[in-house]
């Protein structure tokens, strides 16, 4: 194999001061590879709504509290997809040409409780693509080589970047609410980016799925993904149309959109020992405005959720390359994140954009 021409320049998408402009720039350097490290170039990165958080400085962490620490000039992106164009020392069997995910964890102790027990995104030493080290908005990005997510070869580069973060998420959301087949399992947002990755991860599951969202174009596009019914919330009061249609509410809701009264909607329809199941993330210290007695009463049970492992990536993956998920996704220029970040914030975005960086 000829070796590969690595460049010492590339172009990359990013933000000086947090807060500020997008830019893309043509001279930021390609990084090197360190020991235990690979230098993969991006072929595709789906554009998350946290990118557009920490971009405008709206990202608040477990305390409610804005975060802070993040490495500038900041280089978003945490869902790509690349291949190995180098080794640095110590990378073992790992091969040039080899596919490989970009997510949001970047690199884990490997020691620690929760890396021992299989929820290593808690590892309090954690980094992640998001906070402090450069994302998949460039041309080539330097990974972990002991924390890397290899691709089976017959994965679709295109479509896997948005799996990696909104796929894995809402999976392993489903995945918490111990449904059932049969089950009854409402999607809050279900026409979004993570909406429409929860729909279909609980249909995989065998759940009768309710999908609650707004407009014609939503409607078709939820039932198209093979939801059982949809609700739009400007015309139908969600939580009473849940109770006609499963007589003593769902069984389970996972909230993908970052909203307190959607989570306090939620809760009211579910039945009795039902799942509340998070995974939008509300700006600042929004509470869950709903009596404790509605919980212990009712015996709900709340659960969050933060991505997922590197093994339940690995099973949403499998779910999509043997066509139980299909991510739907629109291939745009890397160029155009810009107004991508736009159409987010105007919420009118089917599914997921996913931005071509290389070829
Ligand atoms: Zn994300
Ligand atoms: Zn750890």
């Amino acid at each position: 194999m000829a070796p590969i021409h690595i460049p010492q320049t590339q172009t990359a998408a990013l933000v000086s001061k947090i807060g500020g402009e997008l830019e893309f720039r043509d001279d930021y350097p390609v990084p090197e590879p360190g020991q235990n490290e690979v230098l993969a170039k991006v072929l595709y990165t789906g554009v998350c709504q946290s990118d557009l958080h920490t971009k405008a400085g709206t990202a608040c962490d477990a305390t409610g509290q804005p975060i802070t620490r993040i490495k500038l000039p900041h280089v978003g992106g945490h869902e790509g997809a690349g291949r190995i164009v180098a080794l640095g020392p110590g990378c073992g069997d790992l091969k040039i040409g080899t596919l490989v995910g970009i997510r949001f964890i970047s690199r884990v102790c490997r020691r620690c409780e929760f890396c021992l027990t299989g929820v290593e995104q808690y590892c309090s030493k954690a980094t992640n693509h998001l906070h402090h080290e450069d994302g998949c908005f460039q041309e080539y990005i330097v990974l972990d080589a002991n924390y890397l997510t290899v691709l089976p070869d017959d994965t679709d580069p295109k479509v896997i970047g948005p799996v990696l973060c909104a796929g894995l998420t809402a999976y392993k959301a489903v995945l918490n609410t111990n449904i059932k087949a049969g089950n009854w399992l409402v999607v809050v947002g279900a026409g979004g980016g993570l909406g429409h990755f929860a729909v279909q991860y609980a249909k995989a599951q065998g759940a009768l799925v309710i999908g609650v969202d707004t407009g014609p174009s939503k409607r078709d596009f939820v039932l198209g993904l093979g939801a059982n019914e949809f609700i739009d919330f400007a015309e139908t009061e969600p939580v009473s149309r849940v109770r006609e249609i499963t007589g003593l509410g769902a069984h389970a809701a996972v909230v993908t959109i970052g909203s307190a009264k959607a989570f306090a909607q939620a809760c009211d329809m579910l039945r009795i020992g039902g799942t509340l199941s998070g995974a939008g993330i509300p700006y600042g210290d929004a509470a869950l405005e709903r009596p404790i007695n509605t919980i212990i009463l009712k015996g709900l049970k709340f659960t969050g959720n933060l991505v997922g492992s590197l093994k339940e990536c690995m099973e949403a993956v499998n779910l999509v390359r043997h066509g139980f998920v299909k991510p739907v996704i629109t291939v745009r220029p890397f160029r155009e994140l810009k107004q991508v970040y736009e159409e987010m914030e105007r919420g009118d975005i089917n599914g997921r954009i996913v931005l071509q960086v290389g070829e």
